[in-house]
C-alpha cells in the first residue's frame, strides 16, 4: 500500500515517527479512493425494501391506533435527535435535569444513529470542518453522498485524523452518555424495534407482522429526516446569515426535522439553543418549543440565545443584508406562523391523509365490486 511505502523506502532517510505519521497522513489523503462497505449497501437495501412493504401494510392493514402510536414514536426518537444529542450534548446550548437528560437519552435508543459520544463526534467533526475532506458528510460531493452515501463508504482518511482534534471530554465524563455507550446495542434494538412492535400488538390487537413492518418504517423515515439537514439543508436554499457558506435555510427540513432546516443560521451561531433566529412563536420549531415547555416546567435551564443586535452585525458583515430584511418581513406579515396551526397541521395531516385515502378507496371498491370494504 501507498500509505506504508513511504516510510519504507525511504529507510536511508532518517525520519522521526511523527514526521513519518504527518507523511502517512498527507499521503493517504492524496492517495484516498472511495472504498465501499458492501455490508452498509446491503442492510440500507433490506432495510428500504422493508420499509417500502411497512408502507404499503400502513396504508392498507394497520389499525389507526398503530399509525398514531408510530406517529409519535417517530417524533419522540426525533427530540432523542434534535433535543438530545444535536442541542444538549453536541452543542451544550441549554443544560437540563437529571431526568430530562435520561428521557432524551432514552428516546435516543429508539433512534439508532450510533451512540450519542460517536453522533456527537461526528456532529461536532462536521461543524468544526465543515465542507473539507474532514467532514464526515461533505457535501460538495454531491447530494447522494452528504444524504446517505458517506455511510456506504469508509471514511475519508482526514475525518479520523482531523476528528482527534476535537474535544469530547465533557461526554466521556458523562454518566448517561457513557452509560448508553456501554449497553448501545442492547438498548438500541430494544427501543427501536422490540418495544414499539410489541406494543401495538399486546394494546389493541395488531397483526405482528404489521406492528414490525410498520416500526421499520417508522425508523427509516427519521434516518431520511436526520440525513436531510446534512443533504438539502447543505444544498437547496437561501443564505442571509452567511453567503459565504455551504449551509442554507431549507424551508421543507424546518418542517420534517422538527426545527433543524434553519442550517445558515445554526452553522454561524452553533450554540444557539433554538437553532433558529426565532423562536417556535414565530417560526416553526418543534423542537425548539417542546424544550421551552420542559424549561417553563423547570427541566431545562440556561438556554443560550444570540441577542438580535449580534446577529444584525453578522448580517452585516458577511450575510446577504436585503434577503435578511425579506425574511423578516415574510415573518411579519405570515400570520399564521404566530399561531399553533402549524404545528397542529403537522401533527395532524398524516392521519387525515391515511383517514380520506382509505375513504376514498372504499368509495372506489364499492363502486368498481359493489363490496364493502372494511379497514382494521
Ligand atoms: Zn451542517
Ligand atoms: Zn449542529
Amino acid at each position: 500500500m501507498p500509505t506504508n511505502n513511504l516510510c519504507q523506502d525511504s529507510s536511508d532517510v532518517i525520519m522521526s515517527k511523527s514526521k513519518c505519521a504527518i507523511s502517512n497522513a498527507n499521503n493517504q489523503t492524496k492517495s484516498y479512493r472511495m472504498e465501499l462497505v458492501w455490508r452498509n449497501i446491503w442492510l440500507m437495501l433490506a432495510l428500504h425494501i422493508a420499509s417500502g412493504y411497512g408502507i404499503y401494510a400502513g396504508i392498507f392493514h394497520a389499525r389507526y391506533l398503530t399509525f398514531m402510536f408510530n406517529y409519535l414514536y417517530l417524533i419522540l426518537t426525533g427530540l432523542g435527535i434534535t433535543a438530545g444529542a444535536h442541542r444538549l450534548w453536541a452543542h451544550r446550548s441549554y443544560e437540563a435535569s437529571r431526568a430530562t437528560r435520561i428521557l432524551l437519552m432514552l428516546f435516543n435508543c429508539g433512534a439508532l444513529q450510533n451512540d450519542i459520544y460517536e453522533w456527537c463526534r461526528d456532529h461536532r467533526v462536521h461543524h468544526k470542518f465543515s465542507e473539507t475532506d474532514a467532514d464526515p458528510h461533505d457535501s460538495r460531493r454531491g447530494f447522494f453522498f452528504a444524504h446517505i452515501g458517506w455511510l456506504m463508504c469508509r471514511k475519508h482518511p482526514e475525518v479520523s485524523r482531523k476528528g482527534g482534534t476535537v474535544s469530547m471530554q465533557d461526554l466521556a465524563d458523562d454518566a448517561i452518555i457513557q452509560f448508553q455507550r456501554r449497553y448501545y446495542k442492547l438498548l438500541a434494538t430494544f427501543f427501536t424495534f422490540i418495544l414499539p412492535s410489541y406494543i401495538p400488538c399486546v394494546c389493541w390487537n395488531e397483526n405482528a407482522y404489521v406492528s414490525i413492518f410498520i416500526c421499520t418504517t417508522r425508523y427509516t423515515l427519521l434516518l431520511h429526516a436526520t440525513w436531510l439537514v446534512n443533504s438539502a439543508a447543505h444544498l437547496w436554499g437561501k443564505r442571509p446569515y452567511d453567503n459565504h457558506i455551504n449551509p442554507v435555510e431549507c424551508k421543507f427540513v424546518e418542517i420534517l426535522a422538527l426545527g433543524e432546516g434553519y442550517h445558515n443560521y445554526h452553522h454561524v451561531f452553533p450554540y444557539d439553543y433554538s437553532a433558529s433566529e426565532m423562536t417556535w412563536l414565530n417560526d416553526i420549531n418543534f423542537t425548539t418549543m417542546v424544550i421551552d415547555f420542559l424549561a417553563s416546567l423547570g427541566m431545562v435551564t440556561n438556554r443560550k440565545k444570540v441577542d438580535s443586535n449580534t446577529v444584525e452585525k453578522r448580517v452585516q458583515r458577511s450575510g446577504d443584508v436585503s434577503l435578511y430584511r425579506q425574511y423578516q418581513q415574510q415573518h411579519q406579515r405570515s400570520w399564521w406562523r404566530h399561531t399553533p396551526l402549524p404545528m397542529m397541521i403537522m401533527f395532524l395531516a398524516p392521519v387525515f391523509a391515511l383517514y380520506i385515502y382509505r375513504r376514498l378507496l372504499s368509495y372506489l371498491y364499492y363502486l368498481c365490486f359493489h363490496i364493502e370494504n372494511r379497514w382494521p
